[in-house]
């Protein structure tokens, strides 16, 4: 079975987790530190929170951000349903911004229009979450240039973007958002087993953040209410989590991290491939932008009305085909917030039609070409 995605794993990386194995720290120890400042030189951020998953790192920006019970978050219909959790974990209220047809991000212009609309009603967002999709930088500086004017806070969820660039930035830097969100989930473009970090500038951000990650709990003397100077003592801050990365876990990413230019430049080639192959079929491929280089976690294309049987066809073939994704507004659980079929027609129809084709630095010639030839077969 060839996957869509899916993980690379060397004898090195097997090193580095053996190593911590033997060591005097599973969880709180030296590694993940380590790993913090690995992700902080590749992307230029200035404060790194590693935690144990995207989806809480999500949550912890959301917090830090003090999203609070009523108010608005906003994010692209086109997304894991995580992009919209974070704010639901906080008592926030969920709503979406349709996707740009050619960068299948958040549409800025409709973003544009939304906020102009809800700035007359009183109802503008507190934070807006745009979504690399697919690892395509969404259109930054316009987010960042609405924001100022509407005064809303921007957290970028980035799962599928490590190693990006977007115009003169890094994604990870922040140059344009408050807090920039990884995922290293197996089938992301590197990997902690399961994993997540939250990158932001802002040192008061940083702390709030890692303060939740362990419970909301304090040791350090400059910020205990009352401190004694006896050493078994800490303070619980505020209502914080078990949202730790383990030190194997980091170990991990951090020799992963390693090879990240390397695969990204693989993803590269394979993309180019697709691109090539089916530069003559009725394929809508992915939109390449020159201002941004994508990470290229997903290959998706665009089979116009033959989508369900094309994609049983590489089923049947042995190849995992996924679709990215069903709109989270059309999910059961968001039937609350009051979005219906027909609400966002630009991410309904992308829906429609799209199949993610396998995209991974091991992916072998062979098994692409075996890919091209079965999926233009099945038109
Ligand atoms: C994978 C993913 C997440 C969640 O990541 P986890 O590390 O699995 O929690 C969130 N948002 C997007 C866009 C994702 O693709």
């Amino acid at each position: 079975m060839i996957p869509y995605g899916r993980q690379s794993i060397d004898q090195q990386d097997i090193d580095a987790v053996v190593e911590v194995l033997q060591s005097d720290f599973l969880t709180q120890g030296p590694a993940v530190p380590r790993f913090e400042a690995a992700i902080a030189e590749l992307c230029g951020a200035e404060h790194v929170v590693a935690v144990n998953s995207a989806t809480s790192a999500l949550h912890v920006a959301c917090l830090a951000l003090d999203v609070k019970p009523g108010d608005s978050v906003w994010t692209s219909p086109i997304s894991f349903v995580a992009s919209a959790n974070c704010a639901r974990y906080c008592g926030g209220v969920v709503d979406f911004v349709d996707i740009s047809t050619t960068t299948l991000n958040m549409c800025t212009e409709r973003l544009a229009d939304k906020l102009k609309d809800a700035a007359v009603r009183g109802k503008l967002p507190k934070v807006v979450i745009p979504v690399h999709f697919a690892g395509q930088p969404c259109d930054m500086r316009e987010v960042f240039e609405l924001s100022l004017k509407y005064e809303f806070r921007v957290i970028e969820d980035a799962s599928h973007a490590i190693g990006a660039t977007y115009q003169d930035t890094r994604i990870g830097d922040c140059r344009y958002s408050d807090i920039t969100v990884f995922s290293f989930h197996p089938v992301k473009i590197i990997t902690t087993g399961e994993g997540g970090a939250a990158c932001t500038q802002s040192a008061d951000l940083a702390r709030k953040m890692q303060l939740l990650r362990t419970h909301g709990i304090t040791r350090d003397p400059s910020e205990l209410c009352t401190d004694k100077g006896e050493g078994w003592y800490y303070e619980q801050h505020m209502l914080g989590f078990n949202y730790r990365m383990t030190d194997i876990q980091a170990a991990l990413g951090a020799s992963q991290i390693r090879h990240i230019h390397r695969w990204l430049t693989r993803r590269h080639e394979i993309s180019d491939q697709y691109d090539t192959a089916f530069s003559d079929s009725s394929l809508i491929t992915p939109t390449r932008l020159t201002d941004r280089y994508s990470a290229l976690h997903l290959y998706c294309v665009q089979v116009p009305g033959e989508r369900r049987r094309v994609f049983d066809t590489l089923r049947q073939a042995g190849i995992a085909v996924n679709v990215h994704y069903i709109p989270i507004h059309l999910q059961p659980d968001f039937v609350e917030f009051g979005r219906r079929r027909g609400d966002y027609p630009n991410a309904e129809k992308y829906y429609e039609n799209a199949i993610s084709l396998p995209m991974y630095p091991q992916l072998t010639a062979p098994q692409q070409d075996f890919v091209v030839k079965t999926l233009l077969a099945s038109m």
